[in-house]
Order: C-alpha cells, then structure tokens, then sequence
C-alpha cells in the first residue's frame, strides 16, 4: 500500500483522492479551507452544472485550451461515467437547455455532500483548514509542509489546488508556485470566461439591462474572430452576460484598439427587413418626435443610446425623418459597437486560463514528465473549456486520471 498526499479539496482532488483509496493507496487529502468544495458550492449560481450530456467527441469542440492533451482523461472517465458515479452516491441529476447536467435538487451542497460519502467509502483521510505551504521534494520520496509546519511524507503527490479565480474559495496559485519551484514551467496566466471592460462610458447608462437574442461579432481590428448569439448584459464600464464570457475566452493580449464588439440588436432581420419594420412604426407614431417612436423595437433603456448615437435629432417630427437617416438608424441596430479595452480582473473570472505547461504532463496519466511521482489534476493545469459544465467534467476527469495512475 502505497501512500499518496493530494493537495486541494475541489472537484479535482476529491475525485483524486477517492479515486487513489479505490486503488487502495494510503490517501491523505489536505484542504486549507475548512470545508471541501468551496468554488463547487458557488458552481452553475448554486446549482452546480456539472457536466454536459453531449456526446464525449463534442467535448473537444467546447475546449479552448489544449483539448488534444484531455483525450485520455475524458476517455477513462467520462460525462456518462460521471453521472453513474453522482448518482450512484443519491444524487439524481438532470439535463437543461444545451445539455447542462445539474443535481435534481439544484443544489450544489448535495454534489459535495456524494463527493464526501465518496471519500469515505475509499477510507480518504482528510485534514482540512491546512495549506500546503510547501512541496518540499519529489522524485522517490514526496514531502510537505503545512502552515503548521507539519511535515508529511508520502511516496506520490498530487497537485489540485485550482486557478487564480475567486480567490476566496481558496484557489490562490499556490500550485504554479510548488510546480514552478520544481521546475515546471507556468504558461501565461489571464482570466478567462470574464467580463471586459469596454472605452464607452455610455455602458453605465444601461447598467443592469440585459439584451437578449442579440447577436455579438468580435473584430480583431478587421477580422471577425468570434460570433455568438444569446444574451449580453451591460455591467459598470462593461458588458457580461453568457455571450461575452465565452467571447473572452477567445482575446489574447489585449491593447487598444485591437478588439471590438459589435452588437446586433435584431438579428433575426435583415437589413431590408428592420427598414420595413422601420417605416411601419414611424407610419404609426408620424405625428410624433423621434425620441418617442422606438419604444415598440426596442427596451426602454437603451433608446436614449441609440438617439444620440444616430444622425436624426431626437425631437425631429416623425414624418420628416429622411430615408438616408432612417437606413443609418438601421445599420447602428446591425452594429451597435463597442470597444475592448481589457477583461476584468482575474480574480473575477470564472476560470484561469494558463497554468503547469501541458508539454511537462504525461496526458495519459497526468504525472509529470520532469519530477517522478508529482501529479497534477484541474484548473492547475493549462487547459480550459466554454461554460456547460466542460471545466468541472475536465476537472473530474483529470482527477480520475491522476487518481487511477498514482
Ligand atoms: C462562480 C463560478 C461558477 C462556476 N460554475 C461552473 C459550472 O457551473 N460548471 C463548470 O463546469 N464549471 C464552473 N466553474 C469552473 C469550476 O468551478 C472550476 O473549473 C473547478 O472548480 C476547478 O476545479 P479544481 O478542483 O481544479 O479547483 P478548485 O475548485 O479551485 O479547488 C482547488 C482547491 O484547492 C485548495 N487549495 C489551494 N491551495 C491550497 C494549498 N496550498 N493547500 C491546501 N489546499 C489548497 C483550495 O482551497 C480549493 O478548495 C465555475 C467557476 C466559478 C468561479
């Protein structure tokens, strides 16, 4: 019986750790917080999307980050085996829209609470409100030191102690900093799946208004490189919403200038179409100023954005509107545009991306290619996924991985 220390009580660890007491290793699971689970808990609002029910194949599509290193992981453990195991510890799930898996319940605490039951079926010794502070030595024999400055000795080690995101669950880096130390590299790390920050100040007019069934296209200066859907919400200085933080995922390096969005308020017109819908309106409120003739197109909030940002003067009769006026009022609906000026903070985002360097871990067993019996499992490592429960499923799965080799 061999011994193994997992360092970090997420999704990744705990399904490590339980998965190494299977093998009927010696397992010790150290979590500096004093409960399991903490980002778990605030996962899909609180309701934990905890996999997508798409075919495994479809998974690679979802990954934005090095997805050919998880073939082996989401193969050995996969959406359909995730899901027998959640339900096989009591608790049902269900499938949403676009195939979001969550607990029938809705409630996040119920997957901790199966994961828990799960470590102790395996015999998981687990210390929490420790933090690692310390991975001491690798290779034959693995040693760390706790903020106590304990020191436990084991023959393997795994690394799962999440990204740089949310920090007060506990997903502080220490990981990058142990594997850094033992000469891994830490590829750039940068939020990911977060809100951006926009040069337009008139955004904070519209704080709080969502749009739904909008269209986004994203411009590197003349190129689209991302188009999308769905609903946008504007935030202080910025926009949110499901649209841009998957959007996000897909800026690098961001400077002034590089990237815009334009928004499409009525996608499911054309041009040609809006200009019909257009003059119907304006035939309807004729009488009226042009200020008080957009309310049946568009939510109230946003109609003093879009008076001022068009050509007609916002007390113009109706009827007098011109036809050129009325064409640039259509294309502004088409492409509404903003410009990116930078994501915000880290500590924000819903996951990091960047992380231990994918070329130092061999995929097939997540053990590292530089130091013999080091480990890794989750957010730690440079992979990342679009939101529908692809991260928590990577999660599980390079845990599983990492918890079957050690
Ligand atoms: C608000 C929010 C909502 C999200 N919703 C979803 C969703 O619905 N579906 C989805 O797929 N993904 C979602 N994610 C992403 C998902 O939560 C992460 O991808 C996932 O939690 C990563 O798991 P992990 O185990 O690698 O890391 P974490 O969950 O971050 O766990 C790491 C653990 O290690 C511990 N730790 C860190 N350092 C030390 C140390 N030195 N010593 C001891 N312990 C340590 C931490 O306290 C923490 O408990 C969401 C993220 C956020 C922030």
């Amino acid at each position: 019986m061999d011994k193994v220390i997992v360092i970090g009580g997420g999704p990744a660890g705990m399904m490590a750790a339980a998965t190494a007491g299977n093998r009927g290793h010696q397992v010790i699971l150290l979590e500096k917080n004093e409960k399991l689970g903490k980002k778990l808990f605030l996962t899909g609002k609180g309701r934990c999307n905890l996999t997508n029910n798409a075919p495994i194949e479809d998974f690679f599509g979802n990954i934005t980050r090095n997805c050919k290193f998880l073939y082996s992981a989401l193969y050995s453990f996969s959406n359909t085996q995730l899901i027998n195991l959640i339900e096989r510890l009591g608790v049902k799930t269900k499938v949403e829209r676009g195939g979001r898996v969550f607990p029938l319940s809705n409630k996040s605490s119920d997957v901790i609470r199966a994961l828990e039951k799960y470590l102790e079926q395996n015999s998981v010794k687990v210390i929490r409100g420790q933090a690692v502070k310390l991975l001491t030595s690798c290779n034959s024999i693995c040693g760390v030191k706790l903020n106590n400055n304990q020191e436990i000795t084991a023959d393997r080690v795994i690394i799962a102690t999440g990204g740089l995101s949310y920090p007060a669950t506990g997903s502080t880096g220490d990981g990058y900093k142990m594997a850094q130390k033992l000469g891994h590299n830490i590829t750039e790390l940068r939020p990911s799946l977060v809100p951006l920050i926009v040069e337009e100040e008139w955004v904070n007019e519209l704080r709080g208004l969502t749009l739904k069934n909008i269209e986004i296209k994203i411009y590197r200066y003349k190129n689209v490189i991302y188009e999308d859907f769905g609903e946008l919400e504007f935030i202080e200085n910025g926009i949110s919403g499901p649209v841009v933080l998957s959007a996000s995922t897909n800026l690098h390096d961001i400077t002034t200038d590089k990237y815009r969005i334009s928004i499409d308020l009525k996608p499911a017109l054309t041009e040609e179409k809006l200009d019909q819908r257009l003059q119907r309106d304006f035939k309807t409120y004729s009488r009226k100023i042009f200020a008080n003739s957009l309310s049946d197109l568009l939510p109230v909030k946003i109609i003093p954005v879009i008076i001022d940002k068009s050509i007609i003067p916002f007390d113009k009769q109706v009827n007098q509107i011109t036809r050129e006026e009325r064409l640039n009022l259509v294309k502004l609906l088409k492409g509404l545009t903003l410009h990116i000026k930078n994501y915000r903070p880290v500590k924000e985002a819903i996951i990091t991306s960047g992380g231990i360097d994918v070329e130092e871990i061999n995929p097939g067993t997540m053990e590292s290619r530089l130091v013999q019996g080091l480990f890794f499992a989750g957010e730690v490592i440079d992979v990342d996924a679009y939101t529908g429960g692809y991260n928590l499923q990577i999660a599980f799965s390079t845990g599983y991985l990492a918890g079957v080799s050690c």
